[in-house]
């Protein structure tokens, strides 16, 4: 019988479900239900509830970690940079079998397929206060290289379709720790969201015989430029204040960054979040690298071009978005783009 039938359950492993009708995977993962959450502490003082917990990200804390997978520099004798680590409540576990195919229980039309991936998290820094915007260009560069190490890790097991590299800061942005992290969470299924964005691609691609993120001329649109890299407003911004880092050169995949690239990003990256940081008041945000799926057909290569969007969370996704996958967003792309352009960093 199909893990999707048993009983409610601690041991109960995480799988993934398709909703045939919305088109969408859901991860059902009871260990998620059992983290803990440092902003929690903090608004319930008066409870005295777990404030005096360490902190398990700082260094000297290791020992509170899920296992190490790798750190930044490797040399165990010297103070680390940055360490990849599991994490503690994966929503995907990389201790079951993959392969075994479930059955669906009871009446509903689906599919259901092992909740078997990768759940890693990205300590940015030692020092609980530093933030990855504290950071200086090379060193944010080297927190992109950790994810490339990573997702280049995970990419020799065949099982896995798509890695997403992600971070959230601030508790309304879903972080629950506020030590700097990012997370890597790697999927047996391309996302929809992929799927789809492959697909306006490839039709853009047919009309035209072009990348349609090569094609991008920024315009009013633009804040920034490095060698190899552009900063935007995109033009039908999601959300208000909302920023793509796309890559000048033609790359279907985050990973095939090198090093000078890596600084590079790296240097546009903290620019854009202190730019953010400073015109937005500190705003609680997500990031995240849209890539290819880890295999990709010679027939998709010349379309598919990742980029790292960045989305302060600055209104709430509500009935309307909820239900019809639109969003309303009250401020044009061309005037976030000026402001951000304008505000000086020092
Ligand atoms: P976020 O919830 O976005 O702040 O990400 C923090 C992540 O760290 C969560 O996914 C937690 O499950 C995970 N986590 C919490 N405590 C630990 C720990 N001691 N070791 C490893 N991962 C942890
Ligand atoms: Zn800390
Ligand atoms: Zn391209």
């Amino acid at each position: 019988m199909a893990s999707s039938s048993s009983s409610l359950t601690e041991t109960r492993s995480p799988e993934l479900r398709k909703d045939p009708i919305n088109n969408r995977w859901v991860i059902f993962s009871p260990a998620r239900a059992k983290r803990p959450s440092d902003f929690k502490s903090k608004f319930s003082e008066n409870q005295n509830s777990n404030s005096s917990s360490p902190c398990p990200f700082c260094i000297g804390n290791e020992h509170h970690c899920a296992p190490e997978i790798f750190r930044v520099p490797s040399n165990l004798n010297v103070d680390w940079k940055i360490r990849v680590i599991q994490n503690l409540y994966p929503a995907l576990s990389r201790d079951i079998d993959g392969e075994k195919d479930g059955e669906i229980s009871g009446g509903f039309p689906g599919r259901v397929v092992p909740g078997f991936g990768f759940h890693d998290v990205v300590i940015e820094a030692p020092v609980h206060s530093v933030n990855l915007l504290d950071l200086d260009p090379t060193e944010v560069g080297e927190v992109l290289l950790a994810y490339k190490k990573r997702i280049e890790q995970i990419k020799e097991r065949d099982l896995i379709k798509y890695v997403q590299v992600f971070k959230n800061h601030g508790p309304s942005a879903g972080a629950s720790l506020s030590h700097s992290h990012s997370q890597i969470l790697a999927l047996p299924v391309v996302p929809p969201t992929v799927s789809a964005r492959l697909y306006s691609l490839k039709e853009y691609f047919d009309q035209t015989g072009k990348c349609g993120l090569c094609e991008v001329q920024p315009k009013d649109l633009l804040i920034d430029e490095t060698s190899y890299f552009t900063s935007i407003a995109p033009f039908a911004a999601t959300f208000p204040f909302e920023i793509w880092i796309i890559p000048r050169y033609h790359s279907s995949h985050f990973h095939d960054l090198d090093s000078e690239k890596a600084t590079d990003l790296g240097g546009l990256l903290k620019l854009m979040l202190r730019k953010m940081s400073m015109q937005l008041n500190n705003p609680p945000f997500n990031f995240m690298i849209h890539s290819s799926p880890l295999e990709v057909t010679e027939a998709q290569l010349p379309y598919s071009h990742w980029y790292l969007q960045i989305v302060p969370k600055l209104i709430g996704v509500a009935g309307f978005e909820i239900g019809t996958g639109c969003y309303i967003n009250p401020v044009f792309p061309e005037d976030a783009a000026k402001v951000l352009r304008e505000v000086a960093v020092n």
